[in-house]
């Protein structure tokens, strides 16, 4: 049952995956993957609390349902919103936008969206151009680690899954 108003939006790799775990096939599909520690623990907590929960994600469908589902968590999410069906990645609006369409939100609904990724080009820079709440995932030695441009800089800074339901009921409650 959703009784929150406050909206997650979640990146999955290296931030609920850890992409170091990633094994392919020969077609460049992700065939299984290792959860970071917490992670599954987070999103059914997120979900079993109440908060609308939508996967905003880069990379193949295929990827994204072999992994998910293999953890027992692909239905867990309300939505996912995938790059490779989008046809644009993040930072591109388009995805956010897609979000917000699968969920029924209006650009009024913004102030009550929180993106969470370890990407500050990707997750982070999208989710502050559309004026969503930002957090950044500081764990993944991958990517960015400077603020590059001024729109890089995340709202809140986590380093574990394990913070995201706290942070969520603190967000929550500001509301
Ligand atoms: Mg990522």
């Amino acid at each position: 049952m959703t009784n929150k108003r406050l909206i997650v939006f979640l990146d999955s790799g290296d931030t609920l995956v850890d992409e170091s775990s990633q094994e392919f096939d020969e077609r460049g599909i992700v065939t299984r993957a290792e959860l970071r520690p917490g992670a599954a623990e987070a999103l059914l907590a997120l979900h079993r609390e109440g908060f609308t929960v939508c996967m905003v994600v880069d990379g193949e469908a295929e990827s994204f349902r072999n992994v998910y589902t293999a953890h027992g968590l692909y239905d867990v999410p309300d939505a996912w919103v995938i790059s490779e069906l989008v046809g644009k990645q993040k930072p591109d609006k388009t995805m956010f936008l897609t979000a917000f369409e699968k969920l029924g939100l209006t650009p009024e609904d913004r102030s009550r969206v929180v993106m969470v990724g370890n990407n500050l080009k990707k997750d982070v820079a999208g989710a502050n151009r559309m004026g969503l709440k930002s957090v950044w995932m500081d764990w993944s030695p991958r990517y960015f680690h400077t603020y590059e441009e001024a729109d890089w800089v995340p709202d809140y800074t986590v380093s574990s899954p394990s913070e995201l339901l706290p942070l969520m009921l603190t967000l929550e409650e500001k509301l």
